[in-house]
């Protein structure tokens, strides 16, 4: 045995697990097919974020007219958006391998394939090592239906030659909202098609509905209860066949769920068992799968795919096997965005969810209007909802949705995580005039 740790995936679980097994001591090697900085970097948050920015700055030129400024006609450039873009990318390309070589991990590019519970192989040479960390992360789904390949995925989205006019954007979940934000607000002509009755449907109910009416308010067209059943091509572009009817567009973007990336590594011949998604089951706090010398993270096992997520878990993973620590990775109250137009910020458990658990919930809940949307001409309203549990008092779920929503929910996990009740809520005194402070001057149940 040559290494103490092979790490297979350079995203964002793998690249902090080896990252601190090495700071730890250990002698470790990470093998990458394509970019470091893994779908996060590359094709996830980051080059997303950038584009939510740009669909957002969008909106400055006519929400300023109400505070007097009158500016010249706004024009958008993709070329220029996309170039700067990639370019921040390639740049966090080269920080993610330097804070590897800087930490003494050896890099090996190429794809890896497990030939032994303590051996890979990447293009014929062999690696050996005491253990194997398979964080090679997730993948986009195309559905099988007729006329799939007109359509793209989520990693075609970040290079596309040029705008299409129209688009459709098939899947209600959060992918499939932030692309229809920031597509609609690049100006681009947006449907998009939920097969559920509302869009996000993991989230709290109320959540959902008021995102939906206000991403309509945005000149959003929102179908839900409809599935594509068909792409073909038509005269002028391609037409969408959903069942409820038809959705013509320039560009179809599947949104449709993502798949574990364990096809072709060779999991099964070395006894590690996957779910029937495809993902890789883990044991054990130390994230071992059912070989002893093989662990896993990050979206290849599933459990939330989140980059934050893939980290704290890369990091437990490293801590504990090499470090000695006894620290887990807690699941409960991860706080999560949603970068559509509006913003979602949601933590812990929603209204349906709390009352599934057996919770006797209170509702607290508001919808207001913005003050900065008083002079900005648009119609936004925002949302904020608690759940709390009634004997307890403790809060259980914090929503909000409007401006800046990630931001404000961020806080707030803190508190949710120090197990804060309704009673510390309303004690805290607001900041006035944010939208924030409607979390804490919630005095009204809804419900009951
Ligand atoms: C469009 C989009 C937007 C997102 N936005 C957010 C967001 O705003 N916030 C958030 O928290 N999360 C977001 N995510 C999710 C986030 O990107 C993932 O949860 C995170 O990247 C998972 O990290 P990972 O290390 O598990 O896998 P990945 O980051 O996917 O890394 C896996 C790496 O393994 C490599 N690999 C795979 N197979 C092999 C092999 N056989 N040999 C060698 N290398 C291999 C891949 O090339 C890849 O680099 C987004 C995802 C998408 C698709």
């Amino acid at each position: 045995v040559d290494l103490d740790l092979v790490v297979i995936g350079g995203g964002s679980g793998g690249v902090r697990a080896a990252r601190f097994a090495a700071n730890l001591g250990a002698k470790v090697a990470i093998v990458e097919a394509d970019r470091f900085g893994g779908t996060c970097v590359n094709v996830g948050c980051v080059p997303k974020k950038l584009f939510v920015y740009a669909a957002e700055l969008g909106d400055c030129a006519s929400d300023a007219r109400g505070f007097g400024w009158e500016f010249g006609e706004a024009r958008f450039s993709w070329d220029v958006l996309r170039a700067g873009v990639a370019d921040q990318v390639r740049y966090l390309n080269g920080v993610y391998e330097k804070l590897l070589t800087d930490a003494g991990v050896r890099i090996v590019r190429g794809r890896a394939r497990l030939v032994g519970p303590q051996a890979v192989d990447v293009g014929g040479e062999r690696l050996v090592a005491a253990r194997i960390l398979v964080a090679t992360g997730g993948r986009p789904v195309v559905p099988s239906i007729p006329g799939a390949e007109l359509g793209v995925v989520s990693d075609a989205m970040f290079d596309l030659p040029a705008l299409p006019r129209r688009a459709a954007v098939i899947g209600g979940g959060y992918i499939g909202v932030e692309f229809a934000g920031i597509l609609a607000g690049l100006g681009v002509e947006t449907t998009i098609v939920a097969k559920e009755d509302r869009l996000l449907v993991h989230f709290d109910r109320s959540v959902s509905l008021h995102l939906g009416a206000e991403m309509e308010k945005e000149g959003i067209r929102v179908v839900t209860g409809s599935q594509a059943r068909s792409l073909t091509r038509a005269a002028d572009g391609i037409r969408v066949e959903c069942g409820s009817g038809t959705v013509d567009a320039d560009l179809v973007l599947f949104a449709v769920g993502r798949r574990a990336n364990t096809h072709g590594l060779g999991l099964e011949d070395v006894g590690v068992a996957l779910d029937a998604r495809g993902a890789v089951v883990v044991v054990d706090d130390d994230f071992r799968t059912t070989a002893p010398t093989i662990h896993a993270v990050g979206d290849v096992v599933g459990r939330a795919q989140l980059t934050p997520v893939a980290l704290a878990e890369g990091m437990a993973f490293a801590r504990r096997i090499y470090g000695g620590s006894t620290g887990v990775v807690r699941y409960e109250n991860i706080p999560t965005a949603v970068f559509g137009r509006p913003n979602v910020g949601t933590v812990g458990l929603s209204e349906e969810a709390a009352v599934a658990r057996g919770h006797d919930v209170v509702v607290f809940e508001s919808t207001f209007r913005p003050m900065f949307h008083g002079l900005s001409g648009r119609r936004a309203r925002a949302l904020v909802k608690l759940v709390v549990d009634r004997p307890s008092d403790r809060v259980l779920g914090v929503h909000v949705v409007g401006d800046d929503a990630g931001e404000i929910v961020q806080g707030f996990a803190v508190a949710l995580v120090a197990g804060a009740t309704k009673a510390q809520f309303d004690a805290t005194i607001g900041i006035h005039p944010t939208a924030a402070e409607e979390l804490v001057t919630l005095r009204t149940p809804k419900r009951p």
